[in-house]
């Protein structure tokens, strides 16, 4: 059975999304895994690879999220299942706190390497974003002495109880989980489309904003850490205006802050650069990085200023699984596949094709308020014609319109009215192409 990249490229639809074979075990899982477990799309994997899903139906379903921003090497990437094969083949655990391994060295290097700025750097690696997100914050507080953490409305850091309490988002995520930790602190997003005022207001104030409030409601001197998504993922996509991501790495630096890019979702090539940070060159003091890490693998790493990383006593930081050889070698396998096959000028290709067809759009269809992003990160938020009012039902509808078709899309957004396009790297733009000629009539129909 091809598995992996020699998948066959296309979309096939051979029976109703879902058929009876995702019914069965959807109907299965119902019985079997817990309600607090979200779908977006009940439909059950096979095989994927390349820039397609095969279904336990025989359907070939165009991915457009890639595992939210995971495998966007493409699923099963050779390199990766090579790497992985020979890693596991060798041995599989002995914890990295116990016994090192040369794999975890070499991605610690590779990121040290690859991330914004030229100063001495060094990493630590953990296995979930939130994770990283966590040790971020715990390195932070140890270096500066300091306890306050700031963090932005629409932001997304994951699902663990520090990572809930700065996530802004109460439904899904925080609803009922409380109570959330304490000394964080939540400041208004640089969000053009619905900044008071409009998006040149936004251009002009929104940093003032933000430092004013942080300067009277907190304290400069009692800030640990700004976090901050350079392009906000589940938010909804949003690209905050040139000069508001500087000035806020200036006003860290000018206060002893540690500025902390939570690169998770905008990293390893995704935005059209290899770090979303590097559109403004911006230089985090620190960055998490997860998701496009390692070709599907769960791995997650935390990279900055040597002095930072270093500040915090031998056995602070770790964990059992953290830095697996397993996923050190799949993320070497995808770091390899980013850079041979240059895909951080294949996600500006991409971008292209995307951004294009989606103006397009914008001009034919009143429901769409805005379209935004960078590289192969882009969305589309959808409002009720001539208003502001999130428009959920246009955005659902389409969605699964478009799964009916073969084409899976992700939703997001605080909203819930964005669809963000994340597709795998290596997509054919003959399919990219046909993915959005398929949006475009769901739009038409909605
Ligand atoms: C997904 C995500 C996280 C959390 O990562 P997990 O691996 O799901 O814990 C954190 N930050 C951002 C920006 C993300 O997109």
């Amino acid at each position: 059975m091809e598995s992996g990249p020699k998948l066959a490229q296309v979309r096939k639809v051979v029976t109703q999304i879902p058929g009876p074979k995702s019914e069965a075990l959807v109907k299965r899982r119902g019985e079997a895994v817990s309600a607090g477990l979200g779908m977006a799309v009940p439909v059950v994997v096979e095989r994927a690879g390349g820039g397609v899903i095969i279904d336990v139906d025989g359907n070939s379903i165009i991915d457009m999220g890639a595992g939210i921003a995971v495998v966007s090497v493409g699923n099963s990437a050779t390199r990766v299942v090579k790497r992985v094969i020979e890693q596991v083949e060798a041995f599989t655990h002995t914890c990295f706190m116990v016994a090192p391994y040369e794999g975890y060295i070499e991605v610690s290097e590779a990121l040290n390497r690859l991330t914004p700025g030229s100063h001495k750097k060094k990493s630590a690696l953990f296995t979930s974003g939130a994770e990283a997100l966590e040790n971020a914050v715990k390195i932070a507080r140890k270096f500066t002495n300091r306890q306050a953490v700031v963090v932005f409305e629409h932001g997304y850091h994951g699902r663990t109880n520090l990572t809930m309490g700065m996530t802004a988002k109460n439904i899904p995520y925080k609803d009922g989980f409380g109570p959330f930790a304490p000394e964080i602190y939540r400041m208004p997003m640089a969000y053009p489309f619905r900044w008071p005022g409009g998006a040149d207001a936004c251009a002009k104030d929104a940093l003032d904003t933000v430092i004013h409030k942080i300067e009277k409601e907190i304290g400069a001197k009692n800030v640990a850490c700004i976090v901050i998504e350079p392009i906000q993922g589940e938010g909804g996509f949003i690209v905050p205006p040139k000069g508001f991501l500087p000035g806020l790495v200036k006003f860290s630096k000018d206060n002893g802050i540690v500025f902390i890019a939570d690169e998770v979702q905008t990293g390893f090539a995704r935005t059209g650069d290899m770090f979303g940070c590097d559109d403004e060159g911006i230089v985090p003091d620190l960055i998490t990085t997860a998701k496009g890490i390692a070709g599907g693998l769960p791995l997650a790493g935390v990279t900055g200023r040597a002095e930072i990383m270093d500040s915090v006593h031998a056995g602070g930081l770790g964990g059992t699984y953290g830095g697996s050889p397993i996923a050190c070698a799949a993320a070497l396998g995808a770091i390899e596949t980013i850079e041979e096959e240059n895909l951080v000028d294949r996600a500006r290709e991409q971008g292209k094709i995307i951004s294009s067809a989606l103006q397009e759009m914008k001009k034919k269809y009143p429901i769409i308020g805005d379209v935004r992003g960078r590289g192969a990160m882009q969305a589309l938020e959808f409002v009720k014609p001539g208003t502001m009012e999130p428009n959920t039902e246009a955005q659902s509808s389409i969605i699964k319109y478009c799964l009916q078709k073969g084409v899976l899309l992700l939703s997001a957004g605080t909203y819930g009215n964005v669809i963000r396009l994340l597709p795998p790297l290596v997509m054919p733009d003959d399919l990219l192409k046909e993915a959005l000629s398929i949006l475009d009539e769901a739009i038409a129909k909605a």
